[in-house]
């Protein structure tokens, strides 16, 4: 079975042919700035339409929530579609190839979970990247919930009197964890601007920069003791920039070891790195 895998970014989109589980072709364009359904879907297959006649189907991730009827940005500064909009219905249409579609975090677990040995477990996949996503597999079952908002577990609050969140909630995991939020809080402390990967290079020797990942780390902590109390899941897979920096896995589990024991649960690193929500939008098609 061949696939052409779609994801779909505030700024870019990813396009592959994924065969036996590998990705064995990858471009990528700038995210079409139309919001029309017909023009966006037309520009997205324009450099690949040579692929088309060499595939079985067609598997989306994108982000936002995604019903039958289509994708509704959460935040309208990222994309900026009407809402619902139709892309997997217009992809049928101009390819003539069946499409399924998938929130990109929710493909990115579903993708995780393929990847494990025991797959009677129930686990979370969480990115702490730019924001903080992710998506529960229960049963063998991706979790998607009526509205398609389940795992959005970056917007379970941790702290009622926290920051407000983009979202329009206090305290949010992402409003303390994402890379977001640290480059707020390091730009607050700092006189001096730094990226976020200065800020890992200098951890080791500077208290103000760890303190300030800690933080972080100990916010998804949190949000992990919290999804077993609530799941009983029996695993976590950690991806994304932020959970891929250097020692943030380490500091995540060691925030966790401080609990009392019946909320601890294990993190892992994510295996399909930063093509996971790519690999994911083909392996919809893996039952
Ligand atoms: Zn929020």
């Amino acid at each position: 079975m061949r696939t052409l895998a779609i994801d779909i970014g505030g700024t870019k989109v990813a396009l592959g042919i994924v065969e036996s589980g590998t990705l064995v072709k990858r471009h990528q364009l700038e995210t079409p700035e139309s919001t029309d359904v017909i023009q966006f879907t037309q520009s997205i297959l324009k450099d690949i339409k040579d692929w088309i006649s060499d595939i079985d189907n067609i598997g989306v991730s994108t982000t936002g929530f995604v019903t039958k009827d289509g994708i509704t940005a959460i935040n309208p500064d990222t994309l900026n579609f009407p809402t619902p909009f139709p892309l997997a219905q217009e992809l049928e249409i101009q390819t003539n190839k069946p499409v399924k579609m998938l929130n990109d975090a929710q493909a990115a677990a579903w993708y995780e979970y393929t990847q494990l040995s025991d797959t009677s477990l129930n686990m979370a996949f969480i990115t702490v990247s730019t924001g903080v996503g992710g998506g529960i597999i229960i049963n063998g079952t991706l979790h998607q919930g009526h509205s398609g908002l389940a795992g959005h577990i970056g917007h379970m609050s941790i702290d009622i009197n926290g920051i407000a969140c983009g979202c329009g909630q206090i305290g949010c995991v992402e409003s303390i964890a994402s890379g977001t939020a640290i480059k707020r809080f390091s730009d607050y402390l700092y006189d001096t601007p730094i990226t976020n990967l200065e800020l890992f290079a200098r951890a080791p020797n500077d208290p103000i920069a760890e303190s300030i990942i800690v933080k972080s780390a100990q916010a998804i902590a949190t949000l992990c003791c919290n999804l077993k109390a609530g799941l009983d899941l029996d695993l976590i897979v950690l991806g994304g920039g932020i959970g891929f920096a250097q020692g943030y896995l380490n500091r995540v589990n060691k925030a966790i070891q401080s609990r009392p024991r019946v909320f601890q649960i294990p993190v892992i690193a994510a295996k399909g790195n930063y093509d996971a929500c790519l690999l994911g939008a083909a392996f919809q098609f893996k039952e």
